[in-house]
């Protein structure tokens, strides 16, 4: 029996969250059910398996479980880059990989574009939720700017569509005189993500259901099928796919493989958009991968900043709100260096959240043993990654071997990471150097 021995918890109320109106969560789990696959987890992974199980047969009946409530979770906390090339959040250099696993990421990335792309257009959701503007790569150093010409020349070698921004260009799009250099890449799909999360799930009808505030306590085989239970209900399942990210090592899964890391943002209060000259809406990751991200974005009420920045490991899978304000006070620094001409607008919203990452850089995939599938460790970029992984999770658990499988099979297994507290030493000291390293960016 795999026995849950924590459950996610998700303290910090997240910018996306904050300026959506209230949504009634679909009701919880309190009955003995029965599915042909339990899907645990209602993240970018979770919902798109249950998106690609439906449309491979639309009369599979699809259980999902999530413990919490949909967009409240890292899916709907993040920054909302579902990006289309390269990018290792791990590297030292966005463009420090091979061009043969270039593709193959680039493949991943646009069939998890293709998804929310098709489902915006049968839903016809608008820009509000999802935007395909493309992003910026932007630097604010000589070392920033010689890593995004490095990147470039990946592009160009790939036959990637880009253009490269000196300082005038760049600041014509951000109104920030920091920068100086960038680099566009049009392929990039931009969504507000916990109102992408809560469109995706608000799109299912029977035989999906999706079932908010049930956490899976504990599944096990029983004469050929799944038994999953809840606080208050159980799922019989033929088949089940595991979609709860770092929460898989809770129920003994890939232990000693995953890495807690977090992250976090601030967004700011409504600012008069006449305030800062650009675009009005933007968003802008890093030249180096410990850097800062920042997005605008407009609305009724006025324009609102967000920075993400800063990265911080917790073996326990949890922070606390000395984590938020820790980082908090990172974000008022950067902030106020790219735009002295807003220094009185303050933060309205700050969170943190968790990613799971591996060793090397590889997803916890796979048929665990039969029927028990995974798409776990979105090592930093899952709203393309978990996207792509719940995609082949669905079409191994239908028995496909579909070229999305073969990517997905041909990864190497996570590498056993150090034991504690090596490994709690040793990644604290490795995130600082690296934030070090990058210094104001
Ligand atoms: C501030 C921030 C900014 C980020 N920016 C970006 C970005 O711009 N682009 C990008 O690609 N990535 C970004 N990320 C990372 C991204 O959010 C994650 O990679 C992504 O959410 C992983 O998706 P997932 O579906 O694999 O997991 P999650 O989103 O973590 O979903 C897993 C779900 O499983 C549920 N669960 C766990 N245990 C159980 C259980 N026992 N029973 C039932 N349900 C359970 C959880 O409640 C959760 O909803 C960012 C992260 C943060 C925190």
């Amino acid at each position: 029996m795999y026995k849950a021995r924590k459950f996610p918890r998700n303290d910090s109320l997240s910018g996306w969250v904050g300026l959506l109106p209230a949504r009634q969560p679909r009701p919880a789990l309190n009955d003995n059910i029965n599915a042909d696959v339990a899907i645990i987890g209602a993240g970018f992974a979770g919902l798109s398996a249950a998106r690609r199980l439906s449309q491979l047969d639309p009369t599979l009946r699809i259980a999902i479980l999530e413990a919490g409530v949909v967009g409240e979770g890292a899916t709907g906390r993040n920054s909302g880059f579902v990006i289309d090339l390269p990018h290792e959040v791990s590297s030292q250099d966005f463009g420090d990989t091979s061009n043969e696993r270039a593709r193959r990421d680039i493949t991943l990335y646009r069939t998890a574009i293709a998804l929310a792309t098709d489902m915006a257009g049968q839903y016809g959701w608008g820009r509000e939720i999802l935007d395909p503007c493309g992003r910026y790569s932007v630097a604010i150093s000589h070392k920033g700017d010689t890593h995004i010409n490095t990147y470039a020349r990946q592009l160009q070698g790939l036959g990637e569509a880009h253009e490269i921004l000196d300082a005038k260009g760049i600041q014509a799009v951000t109104g920030s005189a920091l920068y100086t250099s960038g680099l566009y890449m049009p392929g990039t799909l931009m969504v507000q993500p916990a109102a992408y999360i809560r469109a995706v799930a608000d799109s299912f009808q029977a035989p999906v259901t999706l079932y908010e505030n049930s956490a899976v306590k504990s599944f096990e085989k029983q004469a050929g099928s799944w038994l999953l239970k809840t606080a208050k209900g159980a799922v019989q399942a033929g088949r089940i796919i595991l979609a709860n990210n770092g929460h898989a090592q809770s129920f003994g899964l890939f232990r000693g493989q995953l890495l807690h890391v977090f992250t976090y943002a601030s967004m700011s209060e409504p600012f008069d958009p006449k305030r800062l000259a650009g675009k009005r809406d933007w968003a802008a990751t890093p030249a180096l991968p410990m850097g800062t991200t920042v997005r605008r974005v407009s609305g009724a009420d006025g324009d609102r900043l967000l920075i993400r920045s800063r990265y911080s490991y917790h073996a326990g899978l949890e922070i606390n709100e000395g984590h938020v304000r820790s980082a908090g006070r990172i974000h008022d620094i950067k902030f106020a260096a790219r735009f002295p001409g807003l220094l009185n607008v303050k933060m309205q919203y700050r969170w943190g959240g968790p990613m799971a990452l591996t060793l090397n850089s590889v997803p916890a995939f796979g048929e665990i043993e039969p029927g028990l599938f995974a798409a776990c460790a979105c090592n930093g970029l899952g709203a393309s990654k978990s996207t792509a992984a719940g995609i082949a999770a669905a079409e191994a658990a239908m028995g496909l071997n579909s070229p999305m499988v073969e990517i997905f099979r041909g990864y190497e297994a996570p590498k056993n990471l150090p034991p504690q507290p090596f490994l709690s030493i040793g990644a604290k000291a490795n995130l600082s150097v690296r934030e070090w390293r990058a210094g104001a960016e």
